[in-house]
C-alpha cells in the first residue's frame, strides 16, 4: 500500500462495515460547487469526462489492498469530486466485480445521469447513492451552484431513467440547508420527484460538517424529523448531530489537516473523526497536500498514515 494514491481508508461506515474509498479525480473536480461542500468553494465546474488516471493504475492499487489481508467490506467510489466524470468508471466497477464479491458503491451528485453512457457505467454498481437537494431551478442554482449546462429538471429525468434500467439499490441523499431548500414548496416538489425516482431509501442529511460557505446553516433535529415524517416511510435521517459545532469558524480543511498531522502522523479516518469531516473530504485534502509537497504518506502495519514533510525529513536525517 505504500504507493497508493487513489485509495483511502478502509474507513468504518455505519451500514457497510469497512469501506475502501476510491478517488479517481484531482482535488475538487466536479460539475457542481455546492454551498455546503467540504472541499472548499470557488472551483471551476466541469461536465467533461476525462481519464484523470489510467484504469489499470487504480486496479493495481485495489489488487494490492485486496491481497494484503486488510479488512475491507465494501468498495466505494467517492472522494474529491464527482466520480462519474471519469469515463473508466464502468470498466473499473466491472473489473472489481470480477475480482471480488465485495459490494461496490457509487456516490454521485446525479448530474451526469442525464447521459445514457453514464447511466450504464453506474448501473454496474451494487448500491448507488445519488444526491438531489433541490427541485426548483432557482433553489438548485443557489445550493448546488452547478455548471451552466445542468438543470434540476434534467437531473430528475436522468434519475428516473436510471431507475428504469437499474436493478440494484438506490439510496437517494438529500442535504437540507436551513432557509434554502426546506420550505414547504421545496419539500412538496421534492416529494413528487421522489415518487417518480422510486429510490429504495431517502437519506436526509444537513450541514453537520464545515461547509464551503459558512452561511449554510443546518436544520435542527426536530425540523429534520418533521421533513422525514413528511417524506414518508422510505425517509431516514443520517445526519449525526453530535458533530455539530465541533469545528468553529469556516471550512479551512487543508489548514486544519496540516495542523493536525503536525502533532503526529495520522490516518485519514482519524483525522476525519477529529475534525468532524468526512473521510472522503479529508482523503482528497491529504492527496492535494501530498501533491503540493506539504505532507507525505507512510505505511505502518498495513495502514497509511500522513505526516508533515518536515517530520519525515527529521526522521530520515536525525540531528547528530
Ligand atoms: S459536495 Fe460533492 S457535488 Fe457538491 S461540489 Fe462538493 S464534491 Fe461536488
Amino acid at each position: 500500500m505504500a504507493k497508493q494514491s487513489h485509495l483511502y481508508g478502509p474507513v468504518p461506515s455505519r451500514r457497510l462495515g469497512y469501506s475502501l474509498g476510491v478517488d479517481l479525480l484531482p482535488f475538487k473536480t466536479c460539475s457542481m460547487d455546492c454551498l455546503y461542500c467540504q472541499l472548499g468553494d470557488g472551483a471551476k465546474t466541469t461536465v467533461r469526462r476525462k481519464s484523470f488516471v489510467p484504469v489499470k493504475t487504480v486496479l493495481a492499487e485495489i489488487d494490492k489492498v485486496l491481497r494484503s489481508g486488510t479488512q475491507v467490506d465494501a468498495i466505494t467510489f467517492s472522494g474529491s469530486g464527482e466520480p462519474t466524470l471519469h469515463p473508466g468508471l464502468g470498466r473499473l466497477i466491472r473489473e472489481i466485480k470480477r475480482r471480488t464479491s465485495l459490494p461496490v458503491i457509487v456516490l454521485t451528485n446525479s448530474s451526469l445521469l442525464t447521459r445514457p453512457s453514464v447511466r450504464k457505467d453506474v448501473a454496474a454498481a451494487d448500491i448507488v447513492v445519488p444526491s438531489l437537494d433541490a427541485v426548483r431551478e432557482r433553489v438548485f442554482k443557489k445550493i448546488n451552484r452547478p455548471h451552466p449546462a445542468l438543470s434540476a429538471a434534467g437531473i430528475i429525468a436522468g434519475l428516473v431513467a436510471f431507475r428504469k434500467i437499474y436493478r440494484g439499490r438506490i439510496w437517494l441523499e438529500v442535504l437540507l440547508v436551513k432557509g434554502l431548500n426546506d420550505r414547504p414548496a421545496d419539500l412538496r416538489a421534492l416529494k413528487k420527484a421522489i415518487a417518480r425516482i422510486r429510490p429504495d431509501r431517502v437519506q436526509l442529511n444537513t450541514v453537520v460538517r464545515p461547509p464551503a460557505d459558512s452561511s449554510a446553516r443546518p436544520l435542527g433535529p426536530k425540523d429534520l424529523e418533521k421533513v422525514r415524517g413528511f417524506l414518508g416511510e422510505k425517509a431516514e435521517i443520517i445526519a449525526k448531530f453530535k458533530k455539530i459545532g465541533r469545528i468553529s469558524g469556516t471550512a479551512d480543511i487543508p489548514g486544519r489537516v496540516l495542523d493536525f498531522v503536525r502533532r503526529r502522523p495520522e490516518t485519514v479516518e482519524r483525522i476525519a473523526e477529529a475534525l468532524g469531516a468526512t473521510p472522503e473530504a479529508v482523503g482528497g485534502v491529504c492527496r492535494q497536500l501530498k501533491k503540493e509537497g506539504m505532507i507525505r504518506s507512510v505505511v505502518h502495519r498495513g495502514r497509511v498514515f500522513f505526516e508533515t514533510a518536515t517530520d519525515a525529513a527529521k526522521r530520515e536525517n536525525p540531528p547528530s
